[in-house]
């Protein structure tokens, strides 16, 4: 019974020397997916030998969307974080954090160099009439490769001349809060008369967030 601890710690010793070995030889990759008809995504975990040839891979679903048990995956490689739709320059797109509503307008998208132009505004009493009437809105001017203003931050890339990506700060499945930015494209050319808190506008914060209407908290 005596020599049990020496023994254990042999043992012990021996099996660090073997781990040590296999994680100096083992390659673990990670790669994520999304499905392109039904939106779920997964990560797909693979090791690989010091031979380079793939020992085992595993799966795990990252997000199921409401129709993946119906679904023929069609799995492209990443994750989109896109409205699906390029935005072309002079659309309203009116976004929301909460209670606080605003607009941005893209113009000049460029590919090269990859920047754009865009108007803003913004007011933070609650209300949703944009127009440039009102003393409670703010407007102004940027340009670069994001959009930035008030508190509102949204990601950009361009597409071709004249249009744009728009990205969801939020993956697919994840939960959108209030102190999220939650996005929605419309058809108008101009904020006058546009009401963002009318509940026609469907706000959303990630790829597959249902949405909240412009009047709902
Ligand atoms: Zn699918």
């Amino acid at each position: 019974m005596r020599s049990l601890p020496g023994v254990t710690i042999c043992i012990f010793v021996l099996l660090l020397g073997l781990l040590g070995c296999e994680r100096k030889s083992i390659q673990i990759r990670e790669t994520l997916y999304t499905c392109k008809l039904c939106g779920s995504t997964k990560q797909v975990t693979s090791q690989y030998g010091p031979d380079g040839q793939r020992r085992t891979s595993g799966e795990t679903i990252t997000y199921m969307s409401p129709t993946y048990a119906s679904c023929n995956h069609q799995w492209v490689q990443g994750i989109s974080m896109t409205i699906p739709e390029p935005v072309s320059d002079g659309a309203v797109v009116l976004v929301r954090k909460g209670h606080m509503y605003g607009a941005f307008i893209l113009l000049n998208q460029r590919v090269d160099p990859e920047r754009t132009d865009f108007v803003w505004y913004y007011r933070t009493d609650g209300q949703g009439d944009l127009g440039e009437g009102p003393p409670a809105v703010r407007s102004g001017k940027g340009r670069g490769g994001s959009i930035k203003f008030g508190s509102f931050e949204i990601s950009w890339s361009a597409a071709e001349e004249g249009k744009g990506w728009l990205y969801y700060g939020k993956l697919p499945g994840q939960e959108v809060g209030p102190q999220d930015v939650r996005i929605c494209v419309t058809e108008h050319r101009d904020v006058k008369d546009l009401d963002a808190s009318a509940p026609q506008w469907l706000f959303k914060g990630s790829p597959t967030d249902p949405g909240i209407r412009g009047d709902e908290n």
